[in-house]
């Protein structure tokens, strides 16, 4: 059981007022609030061992490197990787994605076909997008249905032999739908293809273990697991990481540099160019080592309390509608009351000190496909109340009062 009480003491901006109202934030799935005991990581860096890592001979250095590699391997554990190595750290899902799709440049070829599902951020489609136009690929969607889940007999009548990879997110940032992963890569693999999961919204609730999913790529970033902006990893799978190029040149990637030709470091280096978050990449392992102190079972379990409660709540007001009710979801709700534009209700829960996103959530095919402009997306963590719940539901109630 969560003791959300004694949780919210760790955030000190929980305490903060908004608009002269206790702040109710609900913008979890955008960025998480980080927890003092990363806060305490971080100005440990910066107050004792800020240095340069791999490169000097002194303390400071060395400290740094070991901090930093020692990271790597919670991260490693964390998502059950068979090798340290296997971890690349990266300034987040966006980079991570991008070597992956840079990479297959070099192996795909005019005809391939690449499959993409319906429900995207756009860091999860534009590099693929990109990816088609050098190479003459073509790129193939698994539709969904209006419940938000992905329709799988589509998905398996489009795999075929000429399809060489598959990306899909693991979890929705704007609907929550939790998606089929493992079924989505089983199938993948059973025609030859590779797969890359976007973790990004799955990291905070769910403890992804990519060798029992068999995923060759998974991605995810600090910001959305109590850590820090600009800070991720991408997990590759040996044999794959050795097939791609590297990404970026720069120092740090090789082996050794002549102006005739230069070779490449090994892994996890030859995709670590130049100098990375150092801090960033140690403040990551800390958010994870704080929300596995608290469980991620009791996390999902306590989630899907907030989550119920809330869905129960907003129905009740008239005129609202979810978007996204699929069976299986993390605790995000997305919705819109009536006619009512998303941002006139966000602006007003500003008011009212409640943080929630509005918009397209990244995410413009899924608003395309419900025809809508974007919704009110209100996405809940551990720590967040059914108090807070109760306050969303008022504030949502009073915005519209006013709007209709
Ligand atoms: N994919 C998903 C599903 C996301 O929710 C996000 C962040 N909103 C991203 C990718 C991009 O992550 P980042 O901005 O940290 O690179």
């Amino acid at each position: 059981m969560i003791d959300v009480t004694k949780i919210r003491k760790d955030f000190p901006i929980l305490k903060r007022e908004v608009n002269g109202k206790p702040l109710v934030y609900l913008d979890n799935a955008a960025t998480s609030q980080t927890p003092q005991q990363v806060i305490d990581v971080i100005v440990d860096y910066y107050s004792n061992y800020n240095a340069n890592i791999h490169r000097g001979v002194h303390a400071l250095s060395q400290e740094a490197t070991d901090k930093y590699e020692q990271a790597r391997i919670k991260i490693q554990t964390h998502f059950n990787a068979a090798k340290a190595y296997e971890v690349i750290f990266t300034s987040g899902t966006t980079h991570s994605i991008n070597i992956v799709a840079n990479g297959f440049s070099t192996l795909l070829k005019k005809g391939d076909e690449i499959i993409v599902s319906a429900m995207e951020h756009h860091s999860n489609i534009v590099p693929w997008q990109m990816l088609c136009e050098r190479t003459g690929a073509i790129l193939k969607v698994i539709p969904m249905n209006l419940e938000g889940e992905l329709i799988l007999e589509d998905y398996h009548s489009i795999l075929s032999d000429k399809t060489k990879l598959v990306f899909c997110n693991h979890v929705s940032n704007a609907l929550g739908t939790i998606n089929p992963i493992k079924e989505i890569i089983d199938a993948a693999h059973n025609v030859g293809a590779a797969v890359l999961i976007d973790g990004a919204q799955a990291a905070p609730h769910i403890k992804a273990d990519v060798q029992e999913l068999g995923a060759d790529f998974y991605t995810v970033s600090a910001h959305k697991i109590c850590g820090p902006t600009g800070a991720g990893i991408l997990y590759g799978k040996e044999e794959w990481l050795n097939k791609l190029p590297p990404y970026q040149g720069g120092g740090e990637m090789i082996a050794e540099v002549t102006f005739e030709k230069t070779t490449y470091a090994d892994l996890p280096h030859k995709f670590e160019a130049g100098t990375p978050n150092i801090c960033g990449g140690i403040a990551m392992a800390a958010g994870l080592d704080y929300m596995n102190a608290i469980g991620f079972d009791e996390i999902a379990a306590y989630e899907h309390e907030l989550l119920e409660y809330a869905t129960e709540k907003l129905l009740a007001i008239d005129g609202l509608k979810i978007y996204g009710t699929a069976k299986e979801k993390t605790a995000v709700i997305s919705f819109n009351v009536g006619a009512i534009h998303p941002y006139d209700i966000g602006s007003i829960l500003d008011k009212l000190g409640v943080a929630v996103r509005t918009g397209h959530h990244c995410a413009q095919p899924i608003m395309d496909f419900f025809k809508i402009p974007g919704t009110v997306r209100a996405s809940f963590s551990f720590y967040n109340t059914l108090h807070e719940v109760d306050v969303l539901v008022e504030a949502v109630k009073k915005a519209k009062s006013m709007l209709e």
